[in-house]
């Protein structure tokens, strides 16, 4: 196929690693964050890890919007369900992430909760439409890549003057998460996890642009590089972060031009702030409490507000204490440190939030990484 087999050529792939092996210098180590669940994706599938250097190392970051979505946040959709009575609606990987009491949204459904998964926002507007009277909540997670399509469907539902649709608002941003990282203990104080630079999100920055990666550079002094999805947007992003700090340069580039620019969408960003508001803080799974980083619905839009609509509030409940979920977000482990890996825990029983899509770590560790004997790179 035009324009994606371009960017998987495995000829190609291994000119560029055996370009970066006489670039790197072999007396150090290299350590970049891919921030984005994507990248971890496609790093895991077509075998980059195996093609670079042995002393440039990746770290997977919390960049799965499925992975880092609490467990307090899926118990309140699920008591919306079974308490509620209400239609509760969502994209596929959500329903199948271990909440409370051993239930997910999958298994609420199976107790009889009336929970459907949507391939978009879209969709859970016209469920709304076409159940009049029923209530029809979305639980809207994500992070800049899929917040424009919420705030699209809330203002129409407003200006249908729809009194049956709410979005139960997760929408999360990455600068902030970002930030949190680099402010980490592990980072900052012990350096248990060495950073040399970040592998900058595709989608996410199609929408936000390349503009809000500039402080990380100049305040932090990490090169960022954002890129595409494809293998070698990958490879080549690692060699110009490699670049970068051969040259003692951290700037923001951009390997996704064909995307991505400074600015971004901002029609997207303008509907965004429209609807949206920053919240002062929210949970992330791994991360804990990150101040700023997440959205919340504006009160003049708070109708379509879930939270405000049905009195909800937000209980804590800690991760399952074997899962390795939160070490794994914040770049500490790795998933074949957990005990569960592979065997108690797996992509049809997952025990953690990062084996249930196929952008967590331990899913695409387990599909592409242990269990499977497939070629590095298609040729
Ligand atoms: S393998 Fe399963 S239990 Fe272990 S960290 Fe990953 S998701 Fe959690």
């Amino acid at each position: 196929m035009k324009y994606v087999d371009e960017f998987r050529d495995g000829g190609v792939a291994r000119g560029i690693a055996a370009a970066l092996a006489g670039e790197v210098d072999r007396s150090r180590q290299y350590s970049f964050m891919e921030f984005c669940g994507g990248h971890t994706h496609a790093i895991s599938r077509y075998g980059i890890a195996e093609l670079l250097p042995p002393n440039v190392r990746m770290v997977h970051g919390p960049g799965c919007p499925v992975c880092v979505l609490p467990i307090g946040r899926i118990d309140l959709a699920i008591g919306l369900a079974l308490e509620r009575g209400v239609i509760l609606c969502t994209y596929g990987d959500v329903m199948r992430v271990p909440a409370s009491e051993g239930l997910s949204l999958m298994r609420a459904k199976a107790r009889g909760a009336d929970i459907r998964m949507v391939y978009s926002a879209a969709d859970a507007l016209t469920l709304a439409r076409d159940h009049p009277g029923r209530e029809v909540v979305f639980l809207a997670i994500g992070f800049e890549t899929t917040t424009p399509p919420t705030a699209l469907v809330i203002r129409q539902a407003a200006k249908a003057g729809l009194a049956n649709f709410s979005v139960l608002c997760n929408h999360v941003l990455t600068p902030s998460a970002i930030t949190h990282i680099l402010e980490s203990p592990e980072v900052r104080e012990y350096g248990t996890v060495p950073i040399d630079g970040f592998v900058g999100p595709a989608h996410v920055s199609i929408v936000i642009g390349s503009r809000p990666y500039e402080h990380f550079a100049e305040e932090y002094r990490k090169p960022v590089v954002i890129a595409g999805f494809e293998p070698l947007d990958v490879m080549q992003a690692i060699v110009m972060l490699v670049r970068q700090v051969e040259q003692g340069r951290a700037e923001v580039e951009n390997e996704f031009t064909r995307a991505v620019t400074r600015d971004g969408n901002l029609a997207a960003q303008a509907v965004v702030s429209e609807v949206f508001e920053l919240r002062p803080s929210f949970e992330w799974r791994g991360l804990g409490e990150v101040p700023y980083s997440a959205l919340k619905i504006r009160p003049a839009f708070a109708d379509f507000d879930a939270e405000a609509r049905f009195g909800l509030s937000y209980r804590p409940v800690p991760d399952h204490k074997q899962c390795e979920c939160g070490a794994i977000l914040r770049g500490v482990k790795k998933p074949v440190d957990c005990k569960l890996f592979g065997t108690v825990c797996t992509p049809d029983n997952p025990m953690g939030s990062c084996m249930v899509s196929s952008e967590g770590a331990c899913a695409a560790h387990y599909t592409y990484g242990r269990f499977r004997d497939i070629p590095v790179v298609a040729a």
